[in-house]
């Protein structure tokens, strides 16, 4: 089976990544289309346990992920990448600083 490590760190830098490149207007169709996405992503995702609290995560109410524009979803899932910081005793990453890390870069 792949490594846990290396893959969360891809698929981080995956799920970050379309969150970098989605609209800042998206139209209903497209935030439909991403709901799916998830939720498919959270069966598939090949770390069992993994996915297993990834999906309980995003079923509950409070952590519904929010599409509605590209802050809103870059920001929910820096929440979402936090919850499994928390778990793994990781630090938490500071989301008013998602943008700088995933879409524009790091400002000096
Ligand atoms: P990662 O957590 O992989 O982060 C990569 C980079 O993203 C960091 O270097 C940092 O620059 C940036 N970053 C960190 N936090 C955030 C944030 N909140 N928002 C934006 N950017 C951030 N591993 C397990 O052992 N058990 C699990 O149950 C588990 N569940 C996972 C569920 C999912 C959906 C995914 C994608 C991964 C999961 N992982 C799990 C893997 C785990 O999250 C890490 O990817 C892995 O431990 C490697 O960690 P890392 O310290 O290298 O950095």
């Amino acid at each position: 089976p792949p490594d846990v490590e290396e893959l969360g760190r891809s698929t981080w830098t995956l799920l970050h990544s379309i969150t970098a490149s989605y609209p800042e207007k998206p139209s209903p169709e497209l935030q439909t289309d991403t709901r799916s996405f998830l939720n498919t992503f959270a069966k598939l995702y090949p770390c069992w346990w993994c996915a297993k609290d990834f999906q309980k995560y995003i079923q509950e109410e409070r952590h519904a992920p929010r599409l509605s524009s590209r802050d809103e979803f870059g920001k929910w899932m820096c929440e979402a990448h936090n919850a499994v910081n928390v778990k793994l005793g990781k630090k938490e990453f500071d989301c008013s600083k998602w943008e700088e890390r995933w879409r524009t870069g790091w400002k000096d």
